[in-house]
């Protein structure tokens, strides 16, 4: 009874907590002259609704974190450490309402080692960040040089088949953010969210890099119609993606260095992954006819495992 009581007022303060976030929202919004579900969430995002209880995710973060990769995790310790992940790697918080649905999307191929440190660090931190999210890997099949954005295009249209995902999380297998208050999640800008890496003495390289983990709602992807196809081997898609949003008159948002810090699994660079020659050249007309409009592929298989869905795919070759 105590515990009953207890609980009904814990929820009764989170409910107003919610209810004065949304009332600050709105408040901010019109001191600003926007739309309050515009300026704090993003295009297509639900208005609040102060009859819902809306997740909190700074009741549940912890700040900043210890990530190392010394010690080989199994996907059994992942699976017990996480009981409220389900089925093909989904996640919903029990008592509120989260604000978005993210699908986290990582291109991937022969990584396993990565992908089980990944899981191992960011189901927990997910799950404290109150989201509504599902995790796919994204397989190139076969030996062909690797191709990362076709395969986030992939996974952009393959989660949709699964939810109607409005955020995107686009992630490297090998990196670890190293503070739970990087929040996974979408922006009313497309938001970069590997800002810090060790691998760069925890600096950004360039101003416009856009590259490790990034994030962008439905509506901000689908404006620049996508990513491109045709970059084959490593680099320049990125810089290539940063040029389709700036042309689109989009900005980058990104969280302060600090909580930005992540961690990259040190590796040697794979062998169908050698440097792209033409990484360096980002046509901008190329925008309209080569992207989700032009995406094609053949879908190998879809397993949905324990803690992420696994999608394998042929993407074609060079
Ligand atoms: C490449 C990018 C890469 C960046 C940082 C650039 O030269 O084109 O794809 O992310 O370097 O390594």
């Amino acid at each position: 009874m105590a515990n009953e009581n207890n609980a009904t007022y814990f929820r009764k303060v989170l409910r107003s907590s919610s209810v004065a976030v949304g009332y600050i929202r709105t408040m901010v919004s019109i001191i600003y002259g926007g739309n309050s579900s515009k300026t704090f969430l993003f295009d297509e995002e639900e208005s609040c609704r102060p009859d819902r209880l809306f997740c909190f995710r700074l009741l549940f973060s912890v700040g900043p974190l210890r990530v190392e990769f010394n010690n080989p995790v199994s996907l059994e310790q992942i699976k017990d450490e996480n009981p409220n992940v389900q089925l093909g790697g989904r996640f919903k918080p029990k008592d509120c309402e989260a604000l978005q649905k993210v699908a986290i999307i990582i291109p991937f191929r022969k990584r396993d080692e990565h992908l089980k440190f990944w899981l191992y660090y960011l189901h927990p931190i997910l799950q404290r960040q109150q989201l509504e999210y599902g995790v796919y890997v994204i397989n190139q099949d076969g030996d062909e040089t690797f191709n990362r954005a076709k395969l986030l295009n992939v996974g952009y249209q393959e989660s949709l088949k699964d939810k109607d995902y409005n955020c995107f999380v686009f992630s490297d297998v090998d990196l670890i953010p190293m503070d739970d208050r990087n929040t996974y999640k979408c922006f009313s800008q497309p938001r970069h969210l590997s800002v810090s890496m060790d691998k760069f003495g925890f600096r950004l390289p360039y101003n416009q890099y856009f590259g490790g983990v990034s994030s962008m709602s439905k509506g901000q992807y689908l404006k620049i119609n996508g990513f491109p196809n045709n970059y084959w081997g490593w680099g320049g898609e990125d810089d290539d993606i940063y040029n389709r949003l700036a042309s689109k008159g989009m900005t980058i948002s990104r969280p302060s260095g600090d909580i930005g810090k992540c961690r990259m699994i040190r590796h040697n660079r794979d062998k169908q992954n050698d440097p792209n020659p033409q990484r360096y050249q980002h046509p901008c007309e190329t925008m309209n006819k080569d992207g989700i409009n032009s995406l094609s592929y053949k879908l190998m298989s879809v397993e949905k495992l324990d803690l992420f869905t696994k999608i394998t795919v042929d993407v074609g070759k060079p």
